[in-house]
């Protein structure tokens, strides 16, 4: 039977007490989180978001009634006086361990059901169950310091931004549709038969309306939604640091950018060095063979082309003589790798979309797995890659690009192999002018890299029509250890550029009308160059908490399906709501 809470008024948080308070008359309330009777003493730790304190309780028979009832998670009342703990009980992995709570009185709150998993032990249990008592799942300390340190994150932005002149403005959540690329999330109108809103994918045309507002520096913690099919770790609805300002130059977004990462990361007590390393996107493909190099371990990729042009191996001086590449990188210590150990890294290549990966061990003289390549070109590709005597270096031949992302593919495969990607490093790089378009050859049109309102780069705004793939964006992305965290680009803030590229899109006019007409209007009123950026919170906090799955960061999260196990969503609605909203289920 549960006990009213009457005056029971809580002294300290579970996880303060320190053996500064030995004395002190406390009062605790928490969760029962364990008991252990060991005759004629009882032990029993309460919990609460802050810790654990253990209360001893003894031979007092009043007392004695109310702990045998206890079972874990039971919420209790507590109050007693502090005593230090006898030298055999201090337990040093706590913060509370030097102290111990002597019971006077004990109020249970309220009882509980076994629940369906331990919450004291970190015992695995399927995600299914987690997320449908997330709960009681929200109560382990792993998900309540993910909970914390998340909490710490935004305050930590919102106090940034705030010390910056940026606002915080909110922007609708009943929106019109966004162009962000995926689909949307319609919401039927009542009123308006017929007629949807769209959830925001993003509030970019928001943003950018106010910097024509004259809102200067703009910013919002802020819910998108975005109705893609779940690909690994995504979630329906995501929630983004969006940032927009005035008379900004990519650079005035990194200067804006960098600090904040740098206060985010305080919060788990790491430095950030700046400057951020910047690489535009052409050199991180063909270097790295991807747009968010994990640049923790080096293998970079080098250019070979010119060392095999009159190469004694025929198959690559008629690739090269065909336009094609040969490129190529050292993997630190591989020349260690045995044999059979080579023959499954090629194997293993094979299956990654490689033609052909040949391998060259330094030496004297080297040696390669093609036997028609000799030393007078082997000893300068080595020397190109600069692999020392006990690397491996490994190449392969085809049109740049794609060698080079299957090149990178494989790096990273071999860096995660020989356990290259220190866990405790953070290596941030802004990867910076992405192309503005690229085409796509199922319906043989472009589209845009980031989104249609991105600002091509000045000297490249005259090929738009000429040669529409070489023009650079003003956009950019921040990479953490090969993940991408944020996004953005400067603005198109000239309404006769923005319907040129709407033009290259093949958007019509009416469509643009129809589709962004306010916004293109809005942007004939004095619109001021501006420009901004969205950073993933799930995954930061994430990457911070060293979690690989954004869903142990965010308190209700779907499942990989898209299902709300806890709430049971989505769920039928009844007829008369549908009749509401106008709305006929298709059979
Ligand atoms: N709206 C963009 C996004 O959500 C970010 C930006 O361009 O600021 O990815």
């Amino acid at each position: 039977m549960a006990e009213p809470l009457g005056d029971l008024t809580r002294t300290h948080t579970c996880g303060a007490l320190r053996a500064d308070d030995v004395g002190a008359d406390v009062t605790l309330l928490g969760w029962v989180h364990r008991v252990r009777d060991l005759g004629g003493v009882t032990f029993v730790d309460i919990r609460d978001r802050a810790g654990i304190s253990q209360v001893v309780v003894r031979d007092d028979d009043a007392l004695m009634t109310a702990v045998k009832r206890l079972r874990s998670e039971y919420v209790i009342g507590v109050r007693g006086v502090v005593q230090r703990r006898s030298d055999d009980t201090v337990n040093a992995k706590i913060v509370t361990g030097e102290v111990e709570v002597l019971a006077r009185e004990i109020r249970v709150l309220n009882e509980a059901k076994t629940p369906p998993f331990q919450i004291a032990e970190d015992s695995p249990v399927s995600e299914e169950v987690r997320l449908r008592y997330r709960y009681l799942d929200l109560r382990r300390p792993r998900l309540q310091q993910n909970i914390g340190l998340r909490h710490r994150v935004t305050m930590a932005t919102r106090k940034y931004f705030d010390a910056n002149g940026f606002w915080e403005i909110e922007t609708p959540i009943l929106a019109k549709s966004t162009p962000e690329g995926a689909r949307d999330f319609l919401v039927p109108s009542r009123l308006h038969p017929g007629e949807f809103y769209a959830l925001p994918q993003s509030p970019q045309i928001f943003k950018q309306i106010l910097m024509v507002a004259g809102m200067d520096r703009y910013f919002q913690i802020v819910r998108c939604f975005r109705d893609e099919d779940q690909r690994a770790d995504r979630q329906l609805e995501f929630t983004q640091i969006d940032v927009e300002m005035s008379f900004a130059r990519p650079e005035t977004v990194y200067g804006v950018i960098e600090p904040l990462m740098q206060a985010i990361f305080q919060e788990i007590g790491r430095d950030v060095t700046l400057p951020m390393r910047r690489m535009p996107y052409a050199e991180a493909i063909a270097k790295y063979g991807s747009d968010k190099p994990d640049l923790r371990c080096g293998l970079e990729i080098h250019e070979l082309s010119d060392v095999f042009r009159d190469s004694e191996f025929r198959v690559f001086k008629q690739i090269v003589a065909d336009g094609g590449t040969v490129r190529g990188f050292a993997v630190p210590g591989g020349n260690r790798y045995s044999r059979s150990q080579l023959d499954v890294l090629v194997e293993q290549a094979k299956q990654m979309g490689f033609t052909g990966l040949i391998w060259v061990r330094p030496g004297e003289p080297p040696l390669s797995s093609v036997k028609a390549l000799g030393e007078p070109t082997l000893r300068p590709a080595l020397d190109r890659v600069k692999a020392a005597k006990d690397d491996l270096l490994l190449m392969a031949a085809g049109p740049g690009d794609t060698t080079s992302k299957l090149l990178g593919q494989l790096r990273l495969a071999i860096a995660k192999k020989d356990n290259l990607l220190n866990p405790e490093a953070f290596e941030f790089l802004w990867v910076t002018e992405f192309p503005l378009l690229e085409y796509h050859d199922e319906d043989g049109r472009w589209y845009s890299m980031h989104h249609p309102f991105t600002s091509p780069v000045d000297e490249d705004v005259d090929k738009l029509e000429s040669d529409p793939g070489a023009v650079r964006a003003k956009a950019y992305d921040l990479v953490l250890n090969g993940s991408e965290i944020g996004g953005g680009s400067v603005r198109i803030h000239d309404a006769g550029l923005q319907s040129r590229i709407f033009t290259r899109l093949g958007i019509s006019d009416e469509e643009a009308k129809l589709r962004f007409g306010f916004f293109l209007e809005a942007l004939t009123y004095g619109t001021p160059p501006h420009g901004g950026i969205a950073l993933g919170v799930d995954r930061i906090v994430a990457l911070l908490s060293g979690e690989s799955s954004i869903r142990e960061v965010i308190a209700f999260p779907k499942t990989a399906n898209a299902l709300d196990l806890m709430a049971g969503a989505p769920s039928p609605v009844d007829a008369k709501q549908l009749r509401e909203l106008h709305l006929k289920p298709q059979k």
